[in-house]
């Protein structure tokens, strides 16, 4: 585990000596002590990117010649996998079959955006046809420069691959603030860099807190852009720190995702669909479906299912054999979902399945799978974003009814639909006010595909080829042709 921060190439103590704890939630036990930035600190990663950037080969280079270290960073992140994957269960909490699958899903990222730095070469310009055949018109893409990055904790490697990946394959260096919850991975991330030889100020790490660490990032008048995930409440800080240097900023939010259940569903299907899209990673997923429309016809046997089959998940260690549902992330957020049920039980919620603490555990941020039901669409639980295993259960009597009752929120990350009738299944999507659609399913993410939320969940697209244009800018470069003088002052 490192205990210095990555900046220009080597490995600096924090100019301030601090140190965030590192604790696996399942035990409580303190198990590192991270290097804690600061403001000293993201001024000399800012100015080593700004170096690299403006006076470095990187963005000069070729695509193909950026996509060799990403490869590279591919192949590296492949070998330290099984490394990786305990790291992260130990930092995050999460299964372990589940962090092995985000490890996979990291490497997968910086392949799959090597392949679009190669591209980058294939077409380097576009010629844009004008309606004046004195002048000519073509277009390139550039990168922005130095990407100021901020991360969340519950994919600790991943959300930090898909902002690095495409960055660096556009040609922007990178100053990377990740979750002070989870530092462990983003710094091994620093030291696969060294590895590959990546050259100095390209990718430079701090890890330290929001206040102290994040918000001088996004105030820094040297840092060009701004890619963030996490809350909304400070994706609103960050946009207005980007205001101030018109920075180019783009926002991956929360939601508070709908899943319609038609009553030609198979009952099985919807129950591991709905369970999916709510208990996978504890329930800390942007996208997690969490407020679940039934049709009335099936709502009493679709519940009861839900029930008894949240009942039976195995909860325990991420490392444990057989474990599906692991601790919370950190108190903090252990005591924020379990105030989220109290709130909507006191706002009228029933618990028909768990509701808090899970039994037999006395150590670790264990929540038990909850399901409540009987709520209004004011209740607080229904409304707001819990970011843990809570799923909210309504019915609804017609389709319009289930389309008005999910758009009736502030998000619109994602939103699933499930039926046989899929002409249904698409005319419902079309109809629903969310970047990320599933049909039959909630929750299969691909790196090729666009990833981003409507309304308050954010603003710009990751992952595929609109995650790489988050980090290229748009130039025109127009040519007079014509032998004639242009004649306007000067007859
Ligand atoms: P958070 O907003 O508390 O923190 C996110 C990051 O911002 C952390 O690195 C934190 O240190 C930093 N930060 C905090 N204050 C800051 C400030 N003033 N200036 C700059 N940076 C600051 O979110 P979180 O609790 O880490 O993550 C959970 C949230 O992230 C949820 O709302 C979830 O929906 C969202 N999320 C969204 C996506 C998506 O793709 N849309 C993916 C994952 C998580």
């Amino acid at each position: 585990m490192q205990t210095h921060l990555f900046i220009n190439g080597a490995w600096e103590s924090p100019l301030r000596g601090g140190t965030l704890e590192v604790i696996d939630p399942a035990t409580e036990a303190v198990i590192h002590q991270a290097p804690a930035g600061t403001a000293e600190d993201i001024d000399r990663a800012v100015s080593a990117a700004r170096t690299a950037f403006d006076t470095g080969p990187w963005p000069k280079m070729s695509g193909a010649d950026r996509a060799v270290y990403l490869r590279k960073i591919a192949r590296k992140i492949t070998e330290k996998r099984e490394a990786l994957a305990l790291l992260e269960v130990r930092d995050n909490g999460k299964p372990l079959p589940e962090a092995l699958w985000d490890i996979d899903d990291a490497a997968g990222c910086f392949e799959f955006y090597a392949g679009l730095a190669e591209e980058l070469d294939a077409n380097p310009e576009e010629i844009v046809p004008l309606g004046d055949a004195r002048f000519a018109s073509k277009v390139v893409q550039e990168p922005i420069g130095v990407a100021g990055t901020i991360t969340p904790w519950n994919y600790p490697l991943l959300m930090v691959s898909w902002k690095v990946a495409p960055a660096l394959a556009a040609g922007c260096t990178v100053v990377l603030k990740p979750s002070e919850l989870t530092p462990l991975n983003a710094l091994e991330l620093g030291l696969i860099a060294q590895e590959t030889g990546l050259p100095p100020g390209v990718l430079n790490i701090v890890t330290g807190t929001g206040p102290d660490a994040g918000e001088p990032l996004t105030r820094h008048p040297d840092v060009d852009k701004l890619a963030f995930t996490g809350s909304v409440a400070t994706g609103r800080k960050v946009m207005i720190a980007g205001a101030q240097d018109i920075k180019n900023v783009s926002l991956e939010l929360g939601g508070k995702s709908p899943f319609i259940v038609f009553a030609d569903s198979d009952i099985e299907q919807a129950v591991e669909w709905i369970m999916f899209g709510i208990f996978w990673n504890q329930g800390q997923v942007c996208s997690a479906t969490s407020r679940v429309l039934i049709e009335a016809p099936v709502y009493d046997a679709v519940l009861a299912r839900l029930v008894e089959a949240a009942g039976k998940i195995r909860i325990g260690n991420g490392l444990d054999d057989g474990t599906l549902l692991g601790p919370i992330v950190s108190r903090g957020q252990y005591d924020k979902v379990l105030a989220a049920i109290e709130r909507g039980r006191t706002e009228g919620a029933t618990i028909a399945a768990g509701g808090g603490r899970a039994e037999g555990f006395d150590r670790g941020y264990f929540i038990a799978p909850t399901v409540l039901t009987g709520m209004s669409e004011d209740n607080y639980a229904w409304r707001e974003e819990i970011f843990g295993p809570v799923v909210c259960v309504r019915s609804f009597e017609t389709e319009d009814e289930a389309v008005r009752s999910a758009n009736n929120s502030r998000f619109g990350l994602a939103a699933a639909v499930m039926s046989k009738d899929l002409a249904r299944c698409e005319r419902v999507a079309r109809a629903l006010q969310a970047g990320i659609l599933w049909i039959n399913c909630s929750q299969p993410t691909f790196t090729e595909a666009p990833w981003g939320g409507y309304k308050q969940s954010g603003i710009g697209r990751e992952l595929g080829r609109w995650g790489l244009s988050n980090y290229l800018q748009t130039k025109q470069i127009t040519s007079y042709l014509s032998d004639e003088p242009w004649g306007w002052y000067i007859k």
